[in-house]
């Protein structure tokens, strides 16, 4: 089974693959980690939600060039570690062993092992089938430098990367093997919504640092117009700002909210 969700707007591609038992995965540290969670626990008391806050830091956007792939890697390169240093920490305070997704840049069109990632889809896509995040750098956002979207996407992918790590992912395509219609969707729209906290939580712990100002956040907050996969605009940005306003995975437990936090 395969269940692809596209971001409208030209913002993030999530595609989940069906099937993907995920414990006994060689990772890099924690031999006395606690094992992944599994079951409903897995999406209601993960221990990425004991965890609090981002701890503030540093996180400089090196200067991209327009059409300049090797500017944009460097960019994403960067980024990439302070998502991987941030989550990490989570991770160790969750008592969870954690490893970075494997990533790839692409230019055009290729199959992902979650489906066809079109180069018209833009930005990002995490598929755990893989582990690997691929971050499409097509014409387009090759010729926006100054653009704070990617950024925000690829936050937003990593946080369903934090998602596989943490358990949620399995038990989320283990449920959604058993449902159908209002019922998935809803699930689906938790599972984007809390990648959506995720990614401003993070955001939020590295601002400071970032050359940013109100309005890339307003523009944020505007960039995504709502669909049943991932929820109302509405509620696209009660979780951004959730997450923006708690800094951290401990704000984003979409699983115990209400329904009409997650329409
Ligand atoms: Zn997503």
């Amino acid at each position: 089974m395969i269940r692809i969700s596209l971001r409208t707007a030209a913002v993030a591609v999530t595609a989940v693959v069906g099937a993907l038992p995920l414990t006994g995965a060689a990772d890099a540290s924690g031999a006395s980690a606690r094992p992944v969670p599994t079951g409903p626990g897995a999406l209601m008391r993960n221990p990425l939600y004991a965890t609090g806050a981002f701890r503030s830091s540093a996180c400089t956007e090196p200067a991209r060039r327009a059409d300049d792939l090797g500017s944009y890697r460097a960019y994403l390169d960067d980024l990439l570690g302070c998502l991987r240093r941030a989550w990490s920490e989570k991770f160790r305070q969750a008592g969870l062993r954690f490893s970075p997704p494997r990533v790839r840049y692409i230019t055009k069109s290729v199959y992902t092992g979650c489906g066809q990632f079109m180069a018209s889809y833009a930005a990002s896509l995490y598929c755990p089938a893989n582990k690997t995040l691929w971050i499409m750098l097509s014409k387009e956002e090759l010729s926006d430098p100054r653009g704070f979207g990617l950024f925000t996407v690829v936050a937003h992918e990593y946080g369903h990367h934090a998602q596989d790590r943490a358990g949620i992912l399995a038990e989320f395509e283990r449920r959604s093997r058993t449902l159908s219609g209002k019922r998935a969707l809803d699930l689906n729209r938790r599972i984007e919504l809390q990648a959506d906290c995720f990614s401003a939580a993070f955001v939020r712990s590295v601002w400071s640092s970032l050359a940013r100002d109100r309005r890339d956040w307003d523009e944020w907050l505007t960039a995504d117009e709502g669909d049943m996969w991932h929820g109302t605009t509405r509620n696209i940005r009660y979780w951004l700002k959730r997450g923006w306003a708690g800094g951290g995975p401990q704000a984003c437990d979409t699983f115990r909210a209400p329904v009409s936090k997650v329409a």
